[in-house]
């Protein structure tokens, strides 16, 4: 169990070619418990030139990396999945100490991260390559994939030791060497993991974490020795990173922000509807990228919705998630966002829909909390139907029937996740066609991939062609050569003469 020590703030080391280093800094970040409201460390903002020489340990690195077995590239992974399984519960705690999700919720994700690992100690069989014989006369094709090179990991606060996870395990065991920036926010788990990927034997710049702001974002997109980006944050930075990585000739995938649509079909199973409803909406506070964040409902649904939610949401338990376990959510990340959160409650008011459960109240505790809540009424012209708010408030938009729900998907400039509730084939199928998303769930609040299937965001949702995770990770963190072979029967020089004379 987590425990938080009041007068700890650590300061926050980066880890290049093989060293951890308090960098000094002219500017660095503070970071919270969100439970408590307390700074725990202190992280350094690494200049463009400390930037540079993290990369440069990592380009050191990757001759050897890359030339070493795939197969021994897969039994780190073996031992690192190992270390993480025997670290698990502190590793939860951790997570929940710097992000501020419960405890369940941390375990949550330390299993989805756990996973990434476990495909990839299968990579000596997905990274195989193929083989034509005979493709043309005495012609034999083969297509075999080769690493890319330095690779770097961008990532957002709301998955602290999951995301990075859906990134490096899978560059690493392709051949490649990483420089991870985790969110300036949570830097704390890509610490403690990156010592027990040290612990795992990952040889010295293989592996290495670098912290900072924009202009360490900057000088990992320019640096001439980076050849590919995995980036996951908000819209607009991912398409900031996707446009400047790929103009400096990089590979980049940049996932980007949400606002996923729970459609709820009037033959929906209710009372199992609303439970997963809440779930998906008030999970984590909302600080999901796959959160449902707009229920339509459909026709006679609408009110039994709107009951429902207010029933179940006004009844959970929201407090201090560190060290508690009997609660059923958590503080957001900053008190700052706890407040832009609140303001969309007067916004949606001022624009019309109707407050149903308002979130907004008095906490024993000095932790970023805030409530969850209820916008009923609400329309695709209003900023909480468009914004992505990313904490815990559930918009109910009515519909008259599955068509105008679907065409209410149309409209939404994101695309990451949608799932429908009904006992409808026609209907499920329906959706799982036409609704404008990469991810869809059949009643499945959350409709997530895990490790084995690639986070198909659509839209603004995703920008790049190769998705993070799954399949299409291995693609992205490989570049195929294709050799064309053919052997003249005449050619013995090469053989011995006395072999030469057997030949006769
Ligand atoms: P963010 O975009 O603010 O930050 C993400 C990363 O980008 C961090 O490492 C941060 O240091 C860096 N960054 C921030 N501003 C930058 C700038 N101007 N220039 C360069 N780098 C910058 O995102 P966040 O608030 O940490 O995370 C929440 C967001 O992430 C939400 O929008 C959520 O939907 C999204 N998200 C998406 C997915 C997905 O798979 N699509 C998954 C998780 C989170």
């Amino acid at each position: 169990m987590a425990t938080t020590t009041a007068s700890a703030v650590e300061s926050v080391p980066i880890f290049s070619g093989g060293e951890w280093t308090e960098v000094s800094s002219n500017r660095a970040g503070d970071v919270f418990n969100p439970s408590t409201g307390r700074v725990i460390g202190r992280v350094p903002f690494c200049s463009a030139k400390q930037t540079s020489e993290v990369v440069e340990a990592a380009a050191k690195a990757l001759p050897a990396w890359s030339e070493t077995p795939v197969v021994e590239r897969a039994r780190l992974m073996f031992r690192f999945r190992a270390l993480l399984e025997q670290h698990f519960e502190e590793l939860a705690a951790l997570v929940t100490r710097e992000h501020g999700k419960t405890l369940a919720e941390a375990r949550a994700e330390v299993n989805r991260g756990i996973e990434v690992v476990e495909y990839a100690c299968g990579i000596p069989s997905l990274i195989a390559g193929d083989i034509l014989p005979n493709i043309a006369a005495d012609v034999d094709a083969e297509a075999v994939r080769h690493p890319v090179g330095v690779c770097v990991g961008i990532t957002p606060y709301n998955f602290p030791f999951m995301v990075p996870l859906w990134m490096y395990p899978i560059a690493i065991t392709c051949g490649n060497t990483f420089v991870l920036k985790p969110s300036e926010k949570v830097p704390l788990s890509s610490v403690r993991v990156g010592e027990l990927l040290e612990e795992a034997g990952v040889p010295d710049g293989v592996f290495n974490v670098v912290h900072g702001d924009r202009e360490c974002v900057d000088a990992l997109l320019d640096h001439p020795k980076v050849a590919a980006i995995s980036f996951v944050g908000s819209t607009a930075v991912a398409k900031y990173i996707y446009e400047r990585g790929t103009a400096a000739g990089k590979r980049v995938q940049s996932a980007g922000g949400a606002k996923n649509h729970l459609i709820i079909m009037p033959d929906a199973e209710m009372d199992q509807t609303v439970k997963a409803l809440a779930a998906s909406a008030y999970g984590c506070a909302g600080q999901r990228c796959m959160a449902g964040s707009v229920a339509v409902a459909v026709g006679k649904a609408g009110d039994a919705v709107v009951e429902g939610l207010v029933d179940v949401a006004s009844r959970m338990r929201v407090g201090p998630s560190d060290g508690n376990e009997n609660i059923d959510m958590g503080p957001v990340i900053r008190a700052e966002h706890r407040d832009r959160v609140a303001n969309y409650l007067d916004i949606a008011q001022e624009d019309g829909a109707t407050v149903a459960l308002d979130g907004r109240r008095e906490f024993d505790s000095d932790g970023f909390l805030i409530g969850p809540s209820v916008v009923d009424r609400v329309r695709t012209t209003m900023r909480v139907w468009k914004e992505e708010i990313f904490g815990p408030v559930l918009s109910v938009v009515r519909a008259s029937d599955l068509d105008e729900a679907l065409a209410v998907g149309e409209r939404c400039e994101y695309g990451n996740g949608a799932a429908i509730f009904t006992r409808s084939g026609y209907a499920a199928r329906q959706f799982k066609r036409h609704f404008n998303a990469g991810m869809i769930g059949i009643n499945v609040g959350v409709p997530a991939p895990m490790a084995w299937f690639p986070f198909t965001g659509w839209n603004r949702s995703f920008f790049g062609d190769l998705h993070i995770q799954g399949n299409e990770s291995i693609q992205f963190y490989t570049r195929q050569k294709v050799t064309l072979t053919r052997w003249p029967k005449s050619d013995d020089s090469h053989l011995d003469p006395v072999w030469r004379e057997d030949r006769k």
